[in-house]
């Protein structure tokens, strides 16, 4: 059963829109389709573990921090017999296994998932006694999700699940015996409670409202090419149909992300927006889902 479920986290969401709307540097673009990889190999994961039948506990995406050390876990399962930790790779194509580090089979180095593995492990545990929890078994595993990910020259003992294992690992989980009690449902509520919904350390570009490119994007392909026909919003390129106040929150939330201090007023949305023409339908749009402050040309929303 699913405790906690998986939202994009802020970076990548933050990343997403800038993409759109401004040239990346190929550093930057790099890091944003890593991220996304990323995400969408956990989605793949997630969609696999809720369709277990046994007893147990899902902590998605779970942002920690001990002893001022910030750590993220993909996966988090709590069962009968203790907790299984996932760390979810989404890597695609050939990689060699050479003393203790990995490469991608032109040689360049990539970042060790079993060093991350281990470090999380052990801040969890001591996370775990801080809250009073002591022997809790941890079973950590680093999940290949990608069926084209291959890798050389392994050692067997290494806790990696393959995407060819994963099957056979869930349907042994599934054969496991387990019933849950209380105390697990407490446990994962306490980490839950622990969650940081903000992360520092965002590796985000510089950027500025005037050099953003406005508009309403379209939210199944991003593309630009959207128009407003009747009350709906509809993309150019994909076909994608979106009603116009969502299009429109959609979009507000979009501004709040990029700029946090900025006051939402019926102008800079419609600037933001471009492509409503009605102040009106902006107005009524905001006022409908935010609190006005401010006295006429002044308001702005909450
Ligand atoms: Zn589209």
């Amino acid at each position: 059963m699913i405790h906690k479920h998986r939202t994009k986290s802020e970076e990548l969401c933050m990343l997403e829109s800038l993409h759109a709307r401004m040239d990346l540097t190929e550093n930057d673009r790099k890091h944003y389709i890593n991220l996304k990889k990323g995400y969408e190999g956990e989605l793949k994961f997630d969609s696999m573990t809720e369709k277990l039948q046994c007893d147990c506990l899902l902590l998605n995406d779970l942002r920690l921090k001990m002893n001022n050390t910030h750590f993220q876990m993909d996966s988090l399962m709590i069962t009968l017999e203790g907790i299984c930790m996932f760390e979810v790779k989404n890597f695609e194509g050939d990689f060699f296994y050479e003393r203790d580090k990995l490469f991608m089979r032109n040689k360049t180095e990539i970042n060790y998932p079993l060093i991350q593995l281990r470090r999380n492990e052990s801040l969890l545990r001591q996370l775990l006694q801080d809250l009073g929890w002591n022997n809790i078994p941890i079973d950590s595993k680093v999940v290949f999700i990608n069926p084209e990910f291959t890798l050389y020259q392994a050692p067997l003992n290494l806790p990696f699940i393959y995407p060819t294992q994963i099957p056979k690992y869930f349907r042994k989980l599934n054969t496991t015996p387990s019933k849950l009690t209380k105390k697990h449902l407490i446990l994962a509520d306490k980490l839950v409670s622990c969650h940081l919904e903000k992360f520092p350390f965002l590796q985000l570009p510089e950027y500025e409202y005037t050099q953003l490119q406005k508009g309403i994007t379209c939210e199944s392909c991003r593309s630009f090419s959207v128009a407003v026909e009747g009350m709906k919003v509809v993309c150019g390129e994909c076909g994608h149909k979106e009603g116009v106040d969502e299009a429109v929150l959609r979009s507000v939330k979009e501004f709040k992300l990029l700029f946090p201090g900025q006051k939402i007023t019926t102008n800079k949305i419609q600037e933001w927006c471009k492509i409503i023409d009605s102040k009106k339908t902006i107005k009524r749009i905001l006022s409908k889902n935010f609190t006005p402050e401010g006295v006429r040309q002044w308001t702005y929303y909450q």
